[in-house]
C-alpha cells in the first residue's frame, strides 16, 4: 500500500496538469482562430463599401471577445453580405445586357446597313447574350460608343436622302474619327485587344466613310465586350471563392464547436468514473480485513483507474488535434486567398491604370479624380473628418510655350506633375484637372494645417533648376485652397477653391490663397 499511494497521487496530479495544459492551448488555439477570421476581414478590404462596414463590424466584435460562438452570427452575416454583392453584380450586369441587346436589336432593323456590319452586329450580339458579362469601369466607354455609333447611322441616313450634304456627311466623319482615336487612347488593352487597338487607331488616320466608321466602332465594342468578359470572370471568381473561405470557416468553427462538446462531455464521464473510482477505493479500504486484502484490493483499483486515466489523456490528445487540424485547413484556406486578393486587387488597380491615367504626364486624370471625389465626399459625409480640395495652376505658362515651344511646355508639365505628386502624402489625391492646371484632394486635413506645407511646395516648384535656350527659367505656381465645411455640396466646395485661385492671381501669382 505504501509505494502504491504516491503513484496514484502523483497520476492523479499528472492528469490535473494535462487538464489546466489543455486549457491554455485550448484559449491559444481560439485566439489564433480568431486572428485567422480577422485576417480574412481585412483581406476583402476595398472590394465593397457595404462590405467593408460589416466587416469592420466583425473586427470590432472580434476585438471584444474569442467567443467563437458569439462570432458566428456575424461570419454568417458577411457571407451573406457576400452573397448579395454577387446579386447586385448579376442584377447590374443583366440590366446592361438587356439595354446592349435592345440598343442592337434596334441597329439591326436599320435598313441599308453593309453586309459585313449586319455580320458583325449579329455576332456581338451573340457575345452579349452570353452569360453576363459587366465591369463598370467600362460602361461609360460602352455608352460613349452607342452614341458614336448613332452618329455614324444619322450620318449614313443622311447620306442616302437624294439632297445630302456632303459638307455636313464629311464633319460628322471627321467628329466621329477625332472621339473615336480619344476613346481609344483611353482604352490601352494588354494583348490581343492592345493589338486590335493599335489597328483601328492606325486605320482611323485616314480619311473613313461612314461605312468603315461603322465598323471601327463595332470592332471596338467587341474588344471591350471581350475585356469586360476577362474583368467579370476574375471578380466572380474572386467573391465565389471568398464566400467558400467564408463557408469554410463558419463550417470549421462549428464542428470545432460541436467536436469539443462531445469530447468534453466523454471527459465528464470520465473524470466521474474517476472519482467514483477513488471513492469506492477509499470505502472498501476501510472495510479491509487484513494488510494482504488491502494490498490486492488497492492493486486491482489502481489498474482500473490507471486504465481510466489513460483513456482520459487519449481523448484529451484526440481534442488537441481536432483543433489544430480545423485551424491548419483554416490556415491554408486564407494563404490561397491572400493570394487570390492581391492578385485581384492588381488587376483591378491595372484598370484603373489604363483608364485612368493622364498620358502626359502620367499622374491621375480628370475622371479619375471625379471617381475618386464622390468616394471622398461620401466620406466626408459619413464620419465628419475634414476634407480640403486645392486647385493648383502654373503662372504664366502661356510664356513657355510661346517662348520656348511646345515641347518645352509638355516637359515643364511633366516635371511638375512630378514633383507635386512626390510632394503629397500617400492618402491624399491628385490629378491633372486639365491644361496647366491640377487638383489635389487631402482627406483628414484642416486648412489652417495645409498653409505651411502648401507654402513648401510652392518653394519647390520655384527652385526646380529649368533650363530652356541655356537660361535658367524660374516656374512659379499658385494654389486656392478650400476645407469642405457643413451644408456643401461638391460643387460649391470647388467654386471657392476656384476662386481662392482668382484671387492668388490677382495678388500677383506664386502665393496660396484659402477661402
Ligand atoms: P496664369 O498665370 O493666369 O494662369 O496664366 P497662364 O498663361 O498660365 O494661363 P492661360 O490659361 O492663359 O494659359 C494656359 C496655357 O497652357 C495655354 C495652353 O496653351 C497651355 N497648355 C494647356 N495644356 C497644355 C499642354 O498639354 N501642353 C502645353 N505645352 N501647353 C498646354
Ligand atoms: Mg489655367
Ligand atoms: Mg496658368
Amino acid at each position: 500500500m505504501n509505494n502504491q499511494q504516491p503513484d496514484l497521487k502523483l497520476q492523479l496530479q499528472d492528469a490535473i496538469g494535462a487538464r489546466k495544459a489543455l486549457e491554455q492551448t485550448y484559449e491559444r488555439q481560439f485566439q489564433l482562430l480568431a486572428q485567422f477570421v480577422q485576417r480574412l476581414s481585412y483581406l476583402c478590404k476595398g472590394i465593397d463599401l457595404d462590405l467593408d462596414n460589416r466587416l469592420a463590424k466583425l473586427r470590432a466584435e472580434l476585438a471584444r471577445s474569442v467567443d467563437l460562438e458569439k462570432l458566428l452570427p456575424f461570419i454568417e452575416e458577411t457571407s451573406q453580405q457576400i452573397k448579395l454583392l454577387e446579386q447586385r453584380q448579376q442584377q447590374e450586369i443583366r440590366q446592361v445586357q438587356s439595354e446592349l441587346t435592345e440598343a442592337g436589336r434596334l441597329l439591326q432593323k436599320q435598313r441599308g446597313l453593309p453586309d459585313q456590319l449586319r455580320r458583325d452586329l449579329r455576332q456581338l450580339l451573340t457575345k452579349v447574350e452570353q452569360p453576363a458579362a459587366t465591369l463598370q469601369a467600362f460602361l461609360p466607354h460602352l455608352s460613349n460608343l452607342t452614341q458614336l455609333y448613332q452618329l455614324a447611322l444619322k450620318a449614313k441616313q443622311q447620306l442616302e436622302q437624294p439632297d445630302a450634304d456632303e459638307d455636313r456627311y464629311s464633319h460628322i466623319c471627321r467628329q466621329i474619327t477625332l472621339e473615336l482615336t480619344n476613346l481609344l487612347s483611353e482604352l490601352s488593352f494588354a494583348g490581343k485587344g492592345a493589338i486590335e487597338v493599335e489597328q483601328i487607331k492606325g486605320s482611323l488616320l485616314g480619311n473613313l466613310s461612314v461605312e468603315a466608321l461603322l465598323d471601327a466602332c463595332l470592332r471596338t465594342i467587341g474588344i471591350i465586350v471581350r475585356g469586360i468578359n476577362e474583368e467579370r470572370l476574375s471578380a466572380e471568381g474572386f467573391l465565389l471563392r471568398l464566400n467558400d473561405a467564408l463557408t469554410g470557416v463558419q463550417q470549421a468553427v462549428e464542428a470545432t464547436l460541436l467536436g469539443s462538446d462531445k469530447l468534453a462531455e466523454k471527459l465528464l464521464n470520465l473524470n466521474q468514473k474517476i472519482d467514483a473510482q477513488i471513492d469506492h477505493l477509499g470505502k472498501q479500504s476501510q472495510q479491509a480485513e487484513n494488510l494482504e486484502q488491502l494490498k490486492k484490493l488497492v492493486i486491482q483499483r489502481m489498474n482500473e483507474l490507471t486504465l481510466s486515466l489513460q483513456e482520459k489523456q487519449l481523448l484529451e490528445e484526440q481534442q488537441r488535434q481536432q483543433i489544430q487540424l480545423t485551424l491548419a485547413t483554416m490556415e491554408t484556406k486564407v494563404r490561397e486567398l491572400e493570394l487570390e486578393a492581391s492578385s485581384f486587387r492588381e488587376r483591378l488597380a491595372e484598370q484603373t491604370f489604363r483608364s485612368l491615367r493622364d498620358s502626359l504626364t502620367e499622374i491621375p486624370n480628370r475622371a479619375a479624380y471625379d471617381e475618386r471625389l464622390q468616394l471622398e465626399f461620401k466620406r466626408w459625409q459619413r464620419f465628419g473628418s475634414p476634407l480640403c480640395i486645392v486647385l493648383a495652376d502654373v503662372d504664366h505658362f502661356k510664356n513657355i510655350n510661346d517662348n520656348y515651344g511646345h515641347s518645352a511646355g509638355d516637359k515643364t508639365l511633366k516635371i511638375i506633375a512630378k514633383t507635386l505628386q512626390q510632394s503629397i502624402r500617400q492618402t491624399d489625391f491628385i490629378a491633372r484637372y486639365g491644361g496647366e492646371e491640377f487638383v489635389i484632394l487631402l482627406p483628414d486635413s484642416k486648412l489652417q494645417d495645409l498653409l505651411e506645407p502648401l507654402n513648401a511646395l510652392r518653394e519647390k516648384i520655384k527652385q526646380i533648376p529649368f533650363k530652356f535656350k541655356n537660361k535658367r527659367v524660374p516656374i512659379t505656381i499658385s494654389f486656392g485652397v478650400t476645407e469642405l465645411k457643413t451644408g456643401d455640396t461638391l460643387q460649391l466646395a470647388f467654386e471657392r477653391a476656384d476662386e481662392a485661385l482668382y484671387q492668388a492671381k490677382k495678388a500677383g501669382r506664386d502665393r496660396v490663397a484659402t477661402r
